[in-house]
């Protein structure tokens, strides 16, 4: 559940409770702070109900003794003497070469847990195609997580470019961090990503009335919906695009995406952090999008519209 929603310890367990009665028992988070108290709570909930589920989790940890101290840290949270999944989130290309180390990355900790059998199996979760192929090649790493949805479903088509074992592949982000329902249905949202079977796929759920839908999606609807078309949403995330400046234009046009179908708190935030490098419209990228996106414009008009919003944030203070 993200930490967005909010939802306090007890109305939680209540949740949780109300997804496993559904049938659901495969439930995914990651360490305490990074996701809120996530962790805790489902700790709080199935603490009696342990070997009735499968947990998965994970923690930006890149070293040995990082992952070391996340691993303890998320099986107290969680209540538990075992986890059965847990990895490494967000590996990029500025951490994977410490992270696979086989010396002193993240991955000896995983290792060594899975012999002594406090995790089961290990996962890496991914925003970047050539890593999560890279990823799903080593024999001992059972599942890899990529975001998929109709902001982001171009990342999994360039991973499997780039050599992916399909067979591991989890899709997450399938409500898009819990925003996407506000623009269309979760049933629609399902839909789109079980369409690319034999993918499986992990759908977070915030509130009483998402676990609802969700329901009525699996139960009535899982096969006859339409296409969904989001406005602003001609970016696909691909990542084949390159800038010769350093600017990593995929992630730009996903804020923008994200800010112009109304998420602009969250978007603003975002495009803020990862623009730190301006684009000069040199045009180099042009020839590099498969879609033919005029790239440049597309990323002025995000830079004229956050530009728009911080103004308007000023005056109306
Ligand atoms: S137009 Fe902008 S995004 Fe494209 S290569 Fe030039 S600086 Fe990079
Ligand atoms: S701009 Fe084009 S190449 Fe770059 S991520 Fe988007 S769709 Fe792919």
């Amino acid at each position: 559940m993200p930490p967005h929603f909010n939802l306090d310890k007890e109305d939680s367990k209540r949740l949780l409770l109300e997804a496993y009665n559904f049938g659901i028992n495969f439930y995914d988070t990651a360490i305490h702070t990074e996701y809120g108290d996530s962790e805790i709570k489902i700790g709080h909930a199935f603490n009696k109900l342990r070997d009735r589920i499968v947990i998965s989790s994970k923690a930006r940890a890149y070293t040995k003794s990082d992952m070391e101290k996340a691993m303890l840290s998320s099986l107290k949270n969680l209540d538990t003497n075992y986890v059965d999944l847990y990895g490494i989130h967000q590996i990029s290309p500025t951490n994977y070469e410490t992270a696979m180390n086989p010396d002193y990355g993240a991955i000896c900790a995983l290792r060594e847990a899975k012999a002594k059998g406090t995790i089961r199996s290990i996962t890496v979760g991914t925003h970047h195609a050539d890593i999560a192929a890279e990823c799903s090649k080593f024999t001992d790493i059972d599942m890899v997580q990529l975001p998929y949805n109709p902001l982001e479903y171009g990342l999994y088509d360039s991973a499997l470019t780039a050599g992916l074992d399909k067979n591991k592949v989890v899709f997450h982000k399938i409500l898009g961090g819990g925003m996407l329902p506000a623009l269309c249905s979760i049933s629609s949202l399902l839909h789109f990503a079980l369409k690319e079977k034999p993918v499986s796929a992990l759908v977070g759920i915030g509130n009483f009335y998402q676990l609802s839908e969700l329901r009525q999606a699996y139960e009535h609807t899982i096969n006859n919906e339409n296409t969904i078309l989001l406005p602003h949403s001609e970016c696909n995330r691909c990542q084949s695009c390159i800038c010769t400046k350093g600017i990593n234009i995929s992630k730009l046009l996903r804020y923008r995406a994200y800010a112009l179908s109304g998420f602009h708190r969250w978007a603003l935030t975002g495009f803020t952090k990862c623009y730190t490098l301006k684009c000069d419209r040199c045009g180099d990228c042009l020839t590099t999008c498969p879609r033919s996106l005029n790239i440049p414009l597309l990323i002025e008009e995000a830079e004229n519209w956050f530009h728009d919003l911080v103004n308007y944030k000023e005056v109306n203070k």
